[in-house]
C-alpha cells in the first residue's frame, strides 16, 4: 500500500493513517497522501489497462492494504457514454455521460462505501453510523453488511422509498428523521457519542467528509473519465453537488494524475451543479467567499443535492477556483423537462441530479461559458429507475 499519511488541507498538519480518524482538530475534513513518486514506479497507465473492470484496477491509489480487506459488489468501470443526439440539440455536440446508475445499489455512492468499509473493515471498525439523504445509507448499509459490519443509517423522511428499503433489507438499524440531513446528523451525533465506552461496543461516525476513505472512492470517477478518454482530460465536468464528495474527490484525482505525469498541466473546468432549491455553493462562490452559509428552507427533487450546510464547502469552492470551473442553480421544473427530453433523445432515464447537469450544460452553453468545440462530461450519479416520481403514467388512459 502506498497510503503515507492524512492531511489537513486547513491547517496543513499530519495525522497517521493506520488507525481510524474522524475531523482534524482545527474541524476540516482530512485527505488520504500517497507516495505518488513509489506509485509511478509500481505502476503506469499501460499497466493498467488490462485489469478488472472496477475502481480496484486503481488499486495503487487507494487507501487497502490486504486483499482479504477488499469488500467489493464489483462497482466502477461505467460506461462513458456519447450524448450527441441530445448534444447537438443543445449546441454541445461532444457531450458525454458517465453512467453511476449502472453502480450496485443504483448510485456512485457505492464507490465512497467500498473503499470506505473496506478501509474501515481494515482498520478493525465493527459499527458505523452515518446521516443520508438515501443513496449514501443505503450503500454503506449493503457493503457493511457484506464486509459483516453493523450500520446505523439516519435519514430524512424525504429521502427516496426504495433507499429506505435498501437499509433495511441490507439488516442495517435504520432511524427516520422528520427534516433535513443536517437534522438527522445532529441525531447520528448524539448516538455516536452515547456509544463512547458502551459495553455494546463504539459507533464509528462515517458521516459525509468525516472519515477520509469514502472520498478515495469516489475520486476514481475522475481516474475513469481520464482513462476512458485515453489519458485525455476533458473540457469541462458538471457535477451535481450536495456534499460535494465526489467534485472533490475528482479535483483530487485529477491533481494525483498531474503528480504521476499522467496527465499534462490543463485541468477540466470543474462546474458544481445545484438547484435554486438549494444553493449554498453557488450563493458562496457568487460572493467570492472561501466558505458557504447554511441555506435556509432547502428543496428540491433532485434530492442527493439537498445539502443546507456541506462540511467540503471550503474544498468544493477551491476546486471549482482551481481548475476556472463555476457554480451553476437550475430550477426542478428545468431539471425535470430536460430528463424527460433526455430519455426522448438518448433512451436512458436520468436520476434527477444527472438531469440537472444537463439543464446547467443547457444554459452555460446558451450563456457561452461551454463553447460548441467543447468536449463536456455530465455525471449521472444514479439510475433513473430509483425515482419514479420523475415519470408521471397516472394519467395514461387504459384503452383495453
Ligand atoms: C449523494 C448524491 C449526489 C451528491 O453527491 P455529493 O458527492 O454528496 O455532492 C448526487 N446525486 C446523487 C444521485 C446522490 O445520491
Ligand atoms: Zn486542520
Amino acid at each position: 500500500m502506498y497510503l503515507t499519511h492524512l492531511h489537513c488541507p486547513r491547517c496543513d498538519t499530519s495525522h497517521p493513517a493506520d488507525r481510524p480518524q474522524n475531523l482534524c482538530a482545527c474541524g476540516s475534513p482530512l485527505l488520504a497522501r500517497y507516495d505518488l513518486a513509489e506509485v509511478r514506479k509500481a505502476v503506469d497507465p499501460a499497466a493498467l489497462a488490462g485489469r478488472s473492470a472496477d475502481l480496484w484496477r486503481y488499486r495503487e491509489l487507494l487507501p487497502v492494504a490486504e486483499e482479504r480487506h477488499v469488500t467489493t459488489f464489483g462497482e466502477g468501470w461505467t460506461p462513458l457514454l456519447p450524448a450527441a443526439r441530445y448534444g447537438e440539440s443543445i449546441g454541445v455536440p461532444d457531450l458525454l455521460i458517465k453512467d453511476e446508475g449502472l453502480v450496485p445499489t443504483g448510485s456512485f455512492k457505492a464507490r465512497g462505501a467500498a473503499v470506505g468499509v473496506s478501509r474501515a473493515r481494515e482498520l478493525g471498525i465493527r459499527h458505523v453510523a452515518m446521516p443520508t439523504n438515501g443513496n449514501a445509507g443505503a450503500a454503506w448499509a449493503t457493503y457493511a453488511a457484506r464486509a459483516g459490519m453493523r450500520a446505523t443509517i439516519a435519514m430524512p423522511l424525504g429521502a427516496p422509498t426504495i433507499t429506505r428499503r435498501e437499509c433495511v433489507a441490507a439488516g442495517a438499524e435504520l432511524h427516520l428523521i422528520d427534516g433535513l440531513i443536517s437534522d438527522a446528523g445532529r441525531y447520528v451525533g448524539t448516538l455516536i457519542a452515547d456509544s463512547a465506552g458502551s459495553p455494546d461496543g463504539e459507533i464509528f461516525d462515517v458521516s459525509t467528509l468525516k472519515e477520509p476513505y469514502r472520498l478515495e472512492g469516489k475520486k476514481t470517477m475522475g481516474y475513469e473519465v481520464v482513462e476512458q478518454l485515453g489519458w485525455q482530460v476533458p473540457d469541462v465536468i458538471l457535477y451535481p453537488t450536495g456534499g460535494g464528495v465526489g467534485l472533490i474527490g475528482i479535483h483530487k484525482a485529477l491533481h494525483e494524475l498531474r503528480e504521476l505525469g499522467w496527465i499534462g498541466d490543463t485541468l477540466p473546468r470543474l462546474v458544481a451543479v445545484q438547484s435554486t432549491g438549494c444553493a449554498p455553493i453557488v450563493r458562496a462562490f457568487g460572493a467570492g467567499a472561501t466558505r458557504a452559509e447554511p441555506w435556509a428552507d432547502a428543496w428540491t427533487v433532485a434530492f442527493g443535492i439537498n445539502v443546507p450546510a456541506p462540511l467540503g464547502d471550503e474544498l468544493i469552492l477551491d476546486a471549482l477556483r482551481d481548475t476556472a470551473g463555476t457554480a451553476i442553480a437550475v430550477d426542478d421544473e428545468a431539471i425535470l423537462a430536460d430528463l424527460h427530453d433526455f430519455g426522448a433523445r438518448e433512451g436512458l432515464l436520468l436520476c434527477p441530479e444527472g438531469a440537472a447537469c444537463l439543464t446547467a450544460a443547457r444554459q452555460l452553453r446558451a450563456g457561452g461559458w461551454i463553447r460548441a468545440d467543447e468536449r463536456v462530461v455530465v455525471l449521472n450519479t444514479g439510475a433513473g429507475l430509483k425515482y419514479p416520481e420523475t415519470v408521471d403514467v397516472d394519467s395514461l388512459p387504459v384503452v383495453g
